[in-house]
């Protein structure tokens, strides 16, 4: 075991919840499940490249175990009947619960992920209780339509019609290692709040918080079975989960290549599948901006958890009058920022999730500048044991290389000038993704003719990376099917029935 962990027990780890949070099992039907298959998984501190714990890698035995307790629950009506005002109420102590906890589980996430300790506070540990007692509002508003027909027959006769809205059952979701805890609540909760049942497979880099989580859920008294985590990798514990029959819909959360590979298995059996996939979102800067704001927002769009972020702004088009000040200005931003630990106040970006990750971004910036890109910042890795990489910024790359075309998810943004609006629009859309946009002008008139030409599922203007849980999200093209958040999200988790009466 991990010194990290071991110091568990040294009076210095008092100051330090987050050791005695780690958790070195799954959880099915309410119990700890210590043993998977083969060799467990280790998990890392990414600011230091020191083991912190194993997980079991769940085969299809303990895939089989963990989905028979989550039928067993959703089968038996103990939460799909339970009155909805019930489920509302376990879902807001859960919220509850999360930020009573949440030093732990902040500090429990920095560790495992490496992130700023103050987005660790922030989103993973706030945002989660948000998104919770949001979504616990829905189960009380889940309702179907009562529908007039137009060819009663034979004629004469009287219809009722009407819709029942119904929970799709078990579900198998499936997270990536971004922001952990808050995409397991992402799932969880419409899941929970249309009476669905899961199975939780966190990403193996970062399973840490989930099982806290799944502890947190029992401790709110959902009854077991409702919610199960099982750790593990994705070729065996995830491809079990998707195969499994006993599995109504996936919900995943991920890679656009497993993103398609999942979604072709769950078409086998026809699950219901939902894919949040990856991105390679513009940020397109016009001439009439406030300059500075749009440097900063450059920054903050693209260096945000080191530019781990599914809407990260890693194509920056800028109008050419503004061209050279902008990248400039963000070249001298990225050139300031402190890397660290995400422990460490004055960090500023902290170390990407692992070495085989921060390898992939050394090697996209290779690639880029064998492509041609102008390195203003950064291009190499940061110091010490940690798998950091320097903030970097590319200018005049070719539209087509691989760096302008292909989502790296580190702290890498291309820059291109553009002419008219219509130049900006093709840039945008010449992409196999359509997630998010950004759009910096103080013109209106511009900036509404461009929203709707612009392929992605969140256009922000003047800001970027702004979620609220009742707003819809999710992908045109290659970043995904599906919605998450607001009301668009219950429709995902729920089947839709039409009843008809004669009378
Ligand atoms: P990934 O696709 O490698 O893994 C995601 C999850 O899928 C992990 O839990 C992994 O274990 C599992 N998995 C891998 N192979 C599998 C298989 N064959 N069968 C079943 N499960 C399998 O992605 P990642 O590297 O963890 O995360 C980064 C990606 O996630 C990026 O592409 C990013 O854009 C995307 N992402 C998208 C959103 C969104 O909302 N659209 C949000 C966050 C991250």
């Amino acid at each position: 075991m991990s010194s990290a962990r071991s110091s568990a027990a040294d009076p210095v780890a008092a100051d330090r919840p987050e050791l005695a949070a780690i958790r070195e099992f799954m959880l099915i039907d309410g119990k700890p499940v210590h043993e998977g298959q083969g060799q467990p998984v280790p998990v890392h501190d990414p600011a230091t490249g020191r083991i912190i714990a194993h997980q079991p890698d769940a085969g299809p035995a303990q895939v089989d175990l963990a989905v028979q307790a989550a039928r067993r629950a959703f089968d038996s009506g103990t939460w799909r009947d339970m009155l909805p005002a019930g489920r509302e109420r376990l879902l807001l102590k859960l919220a509850d619960l999360i930020e009573q906890n949440g030093v732990e589980l902040a500090r429990l996430e920095t560790l495992n992920n490496g992130k700023l300790l103050g987005i660790a506070q922030g989103l993973e540990v706030g945002a989660s209780a948000q998104w919770l007692r949001y979504m616990a509002g829905w189960a009380t508003k889940i309702t179907g339509d009562t529908l007039s027909l137009s060819i009663p027959f034979p004629p004469g006769t009287h219809y009722h019609a009407y819709t029942l809205a119904q929970p799709v059952g078990v579900v198998g979701a499936i997270i990536p290692w971004n922001f952990p805890l808050l995409m397991a609540v992402w799932k969880i909760a419409p899941a929970l709040a249309a009476g669905c049942t899961v199975v939780l497979k966190p990403a193996e880099e970062t399973p840490l918080t989930a099982l806290r989580l799944a502890e947190l859920v029992m401790q709110a008294g959902f009854p077991p079975g409702v919610v199960n985590v099982i750790t593990g990798r994705g070729e065996t514990a995830g491809a079990a989960l998707v195969a499994h029959p006993g599995i109504d819909k996936i919900a995943f959360t991920g890679s656009t290549e497993v993103g398609k590979l999942i979604g072709r298995r769950a078409m086998d059996d026809m699950k219901r599948v939902s894919l949040e996939l990856g991105g390679k979102s513009p940020v397109i800067v016009l001439d009439d901006c406030d300059v500075d704001r749009a440097v900063q927002g450059a920054a903050a769009a693209i260096f945000f958890n080191q530019g781990q972020v599914c809407t990260a702004g890693s194509r920056l088009y800028v109008q050419r009058g503004l061209y050279a000040k902008v990248v400039q200005g963000l070249a001298d931003v990225a050139s300031s920022m402190t890397l660290g630990s995400g422990f460490d106040p004055a960090t500023q970006i902290g170390p990407l999730i692992s070495s085989r990750h921060q390898q992939r971004v050394l090697d996209y910036i290779g690639i880029g500048r064998a492509e041609g890109g102008r390195v203003l910042t950064g291009g190499a890795a940061g110091e010490g044991d940690g798998y950091f990489v320097r903030p970097t910024v590319f200018a005049d790359v070719p539209q087509h290389g691989r760096i302008a075309q292909e989502e790296i998810f580190g702290p890498v943004v291309v820059a291109q000038p553009f002419d008219s609006l219509d130049d900006a629009v093709r840039l945008a859309n010449d992409s196999a993704f359509g997630l998010g946009a950004s759009i910096w002008s103080n013109d209106l008139t511009r900036v509404q003719r461009l929203i709707p030409r612009i392929d992605a599922g969140t256009v922000w203007v003047n800001t970027h990376n702004m979620l609220d849980p009742n707003m819809p999200f999710g992908g045109f093209k290659q970043s995904g099917v599906g919605r998450e958040h607001g009301k668009a999200v219950l429709e995902m988790y729920l089947e839709k029935k039409s009843v008809c009466m004669a009378y």
